[in-house]
């Protein structure tokens, strides 16, 4: 099978067969092999029921319908987890990706020997205010964090050798740095191509402004993990073993003072150098025992499955 297109949706009934009629004429068009994946997470709309039908209609059609709303990342987690194309391709429901494009993008994967190709939207049809400058400043932020020459990391438009979606794992909300994911994966071809983007045609945007708090956040933790998560004893070894180290000082200074110094000079517990050595050393061992902590949980770590499947079709 030439391509895996993996489409996470929530509540997009009208956009459904529109998308799949304009898909599949793409795809005949250059004669490829392929399946469609929808990923319902959890719509309350007719979502199912128009899958349930192009699948019944369309073998290449399949279903996922997931038993409540557990986020788009984990939407494409579990289309990965199924999809067999040699090249997988993610895009969003709402018309706002093209279809068009594909054919470019899998040239990129097969021909052009890429990992990963993600869709820059160099002119994008959203909310100025609400949606392109924050989205700048944060292009901004996760390029420079992940040393990633990207613009878009964002985009739901990608194209992915299968490998790399089987070697990554979204979750949380980790689908905006993807590129991130599958760096730290350990491919190192990650391309961009400008790809048309157009105004949402029906519903609404299911990203409200949690997105940037959420955004931002997620960002530390990516940028941490992505430098001390295979390793937290590293981190907080070091910082563990410099505040204690403090604490230490203090605490061999006031008694040096204490002994033979100064006898007869303030009690030890009426001097700021106690308090300062007190708390140094309380939380320079916290830190060890964090780092301890998270070495032991990264080794019994095992697979974990962040959605729940309430049906499938096709599959
Ligand atoms: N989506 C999803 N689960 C969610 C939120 C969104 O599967 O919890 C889907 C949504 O239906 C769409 C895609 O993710 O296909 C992108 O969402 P949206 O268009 O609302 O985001 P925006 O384009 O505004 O960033
Ligand atoms: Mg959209």
């Amino acid at each position: 099978m030439n391509l895996s297109i993996v489409i996470p949706l929530l509540d997009e009934e009208e956009s459904i067969p529109e998308l799949h009629h304009w898909i599949a004429g793409v795809m005949r068009s250059n004669g490829y092999l392929y399946e469609i994946i929808f990923i319902d997470d959890g719509s309350e709309d007719n979502s199912w029921t128009l899958i349930e039908e192009l699948a019944k209609e369309n073998h290449e059609v399949k279903g996922i319908r997931f038993l409540e709303n557990f986020g788009k990342s984990q939407a494409l987690h579990a289309g990965f987890a199924i999809a067999e194309g040699d090249v997988i391709i993610t895009m969003d429901a709402d018309l706002q990706d093209n279809p068009e494009e594909i054919p470019e993008l899998y040239q990129m994967i097969v021909n052009d020997g890429y990992d990963l190709v993600s869709g820059w939207k160099r002119k994008r049809y959203d909310s100025k205010i609400v949606k392109n400058l924050p989205s700048k400043l944060f292009n901004l932020a996760a390029r420079k964090t992940s040393g990633l020459k990207l613009h878009d990391f964002n985009c739901g438009l990608k194209a992915y050798k299968n490998v790399v979606v089987k070697n990554i794992e979204v979750t949380g909300e980790m689908h905006r740095y993807i590129p991130v994911l599958v760096k730290n994966a350990g491919f190192s071809k990650i391309g961009e191509k400008v790809v048309l983007h157009q105004a949402r045609k029906y519903g609404v945007t299911k990203f409200g402004m949690e997105r940037f708090t959420r955004g931002f956040l997620d960002l530390i933790t990516i940028s941490f993990l992505s430098r001390f998560g295979k390793r937290p004893m590293h981190f907080f070894g070091t910082w563990g073993a410099i505040i204690l180290f403090v604490g230490i000082g203090f605490a061999l200074y006031l008694g040096i003072d204490k002994l033979f110094i100064n006898p007869t000079g303030r009690l030890i517990t009426e001097r700021p150098q106690f308090y300062i050595s007190l708390t140094a050393m309380i939380l320079g061992t916290q830190f060890f025992v964090a780092g301890f902590l998270g070495e032991l949980i990264l080794r019994n770590k095992k697979e974990t499955k962040n959605y729940i499947i309430k049906e499938q079709t096709n599959i």
